[in-house]
């Protein structure tokens, strides 16, 4: 009969077979000195490498490995949901499978846990781990979502996170499918607390959040806590209404008095940037209205194809 674990790793892997025995070690590592019991919860989502297969074969060897392998890529949002669904500790520790959330930051998070924080967060200091690329992104990113949206996140937060089963349990009861899971958690309370710690570059493989990936994700951060851009819109359209006005007046007068010319570019200019204007304000209500659709058809989230035993 196997010990009920203490601690739960929950670890989503996309891709990762480069990864995960090095990511194994590296666990044991930080969590055996400690002496407490814990699992490791591996969600494949719907890798279409040999990452589930090492799952299994390492859950053969050492029983603290669990895994479920989802029936298709979800994303990792969606991923991490499944995971912490399925752990049983009474900690749960969310973390990547590439090493950019160091194992060894754990004992201080659950430090930080046993002094009475429901939910322990991390920050990313940047290191050499993070390209210029993702630097800028993230800093603008957090920049516009903490501007416009009703709930604050710091710079160079992530998904390596510590959360109680208080919280855990509250945390579930989220049904959202568009989840942005740094959101929800600053937006459910508890006694939350951050940890920082220097993200080293990705052990191996590739980046998993293609730039398309990337901006649905800011996206969904962004419609899920604020309305505020559905309101842009609408003060938008009313600006360039009032100008649109003073210039048709303008127009008017100028036909009066006889000094119409061919006005190619102002003609050009104004249907540019009315037609501009128009597409954004419809880009902006379709997102919304894409999460409502989404929402409405109240789908299941994700299937399990496969489990380790
Ligand atoms: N991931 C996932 N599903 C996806 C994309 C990513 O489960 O569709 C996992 C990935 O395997 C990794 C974590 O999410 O464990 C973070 O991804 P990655 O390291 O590629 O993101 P980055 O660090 O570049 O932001
Ligand atoms: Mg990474």
């Amino acid at each position: 009969m196997p010990v009920q674990p203490e601690i739960s790793v929950v670890i989503p892997l996309y891709n990762e077979e480069v990864n995960i025995e090095a990511l194994h070690n590296a666990l044991i590592n930080s969590i055996d000195p400690l002496h407490r019991e814990f699992e490791i919860v591996f969600v494949d989502d719907g890798s279409r490498d040999r990452s589930f297969e090492l799952v299994k074969t390492l859950s053969s060897k050492d029983p603290r490995v669990k895994g479920i392998s989802l029936s298709r890529n979800f994303g990792h949002q969606v991923a991490l949901l499944a995971g912490m669904q399925q752990a049983c500790g009474d900690i749960i520790i969310t973390m990547d499978a590439d090493l950019q959330h160091p194992p060894e930051v754990i004992p201080q998070m659950l430090d930080a846990g046993s002094r009475g924080y429901d939910i322990v967060n991390t920050r990313r200091i940047d290191g050499k781990g993070t390209s210029h690329f993702k630097k800028l992104t993230s800093r603008c990113f957090y920049r516009i979502i903490n501007r416009i949206a009703d709930i604050t996140i710091p710079e160079g937060s992530s998904d390596f996170r510590l959360m109680n089963r208080k919280a855990l349990d509250s945390f579930l009861q989220f049904g959202e499918r568009d989840r942005f899971t740094r959101g929800l958690v600053n937006w459910m309370g508890f006694r939350q607390t951050v940890v920082d710690y220097e993200c080293p570059p990705r052990y191996a493989g590739k980046s998993k959040y293609t730039f398309r990936k990337m901006m649905h994700f800011a996206a969904d951060g962004i419609t899920a806590f604020s309305a505020r851009p559905l309101r842009i819109a609408s003060y938008m359209g009313f600006i360039v209404f009032l100008l649109g006005l003073a210039y048709a007046v303008f127009a008017v007068v100028q036909h009066f008095t006889g000094r119409t010319i061919p006005g190619w570019t102002s003609l050009l200019v104004t249907v540019l940037i009315l037609g501009g204007i128009q597409l954004l304000g419809l880009g902006i209500i379709g997102e919304y209205l894409a999460r409502i659709f989404n929402e409405s058809k109240s789908r299941p989230l994700y299937f399990i194809k496969d489990k380790t035993t």
